[in-house]
């Protein structure tokens, strides 16, 4: 955060305890924080001044933290980082799209909590310098990084934010076996190894959208690489 002026985290959670030790962990990181212990007020206090990020737990009191996710998103592109007390609600996190940029399963080390803020906040900033325009055809496949717009033949794919970089790293990368440490470095922003299941949940979004036009091929024991496209003639 060199020279930027401090950059604020809104805490949602209604267990005190937890809410507490994250804001400790943040405030010493450097960061301002807030809370809410519901999401009726974490809706309320969005609105001013709007906060850097949003550390968004599932189970809240009044609301499920899936609906308070997307009525976050309906008013603003914050980044999201959701909590969860349970695994099985990682796929319905990443699953239903509400755009939540990353989640982390409790308990979790408060360190690797203020990890993953740091590298949000960083991708996210990063994020909006001008796109790239670069395009990638790749059989049916077609993908234009600076309209971040994905095709198979004719029909356009709707991708998670997260779900499209991922994709774009591998096409880039096309032939290369990329690590899951690799992506979620190059992806997520990580840079020690995290919860590299993420990375599984994603490809497996990715090969439910694109079906059979997925290039992703699973490298058994090491990562994912992008296969030839189909009609290419293999080396
Ligand atoms: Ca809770």
């Amino acid at each position: 955060m060199a020279g930027g002026k401090t950059q604020t985290v809104l805490v949602v959670e209604d267990e005190e305890s937890i809410a507490s030790f994250v804001a400790i962990y943040l405030k010493n990181a450097g960061y301002e924080v807030q809370t809410a212990a519901s999401g009726g007020e974490a809706l309320a206090k969005l609105d001013s001044p709007l906060p850097s990020l949003v550390v968004l737990d599932l189970m809240l009191p009044d609301a499920d933290g899936i609906e308070v996710c997307r009525r976050i998103r309906r008013q603003s592109d914050v980044p999201i980082l959701m909590l969860t007390a349970r695994d099985e609600d990682v796929d319905k996190i990443i699953g239903l799209e509400v755009g939540a940029d990353d989640y982390m399963t409790k308990p979790f080390n408060p360190r690797e909590l203020v990890a993953r803020v740091k590298s949000i906040l960083r991708r996210s900033t990063a994020d909006r310098r001008p796109p790239e325009s670069r395009q990638i055809q790749h059989g049916d496949l077609f993908v234009d990084a600076g309209r971040r717009e994905v095709r198979v033949g004719e029909e356009e794919i709707q991708l998670a934010p997260k779900e499209f970089d991922l994709l774009w790293e591998l096409l880039d990368h096309r032939g290369i076996v990329l690590t899951r440490d690799q992506l979620l470095e190059r992806v997520w922003g990580y840079t020690f190894a995290g919860d590299t299941r993420t990375v599984d949940v994603h490809v497996r979004q990715l090969r439910r959208k694109l079906g059979e036009a997925s290039p992703i091929v699973t490298v058994w024991g090491v990562g994912y690489k992008v296969a030839p496209a189909k009609g290419a003639v293999s080396a």
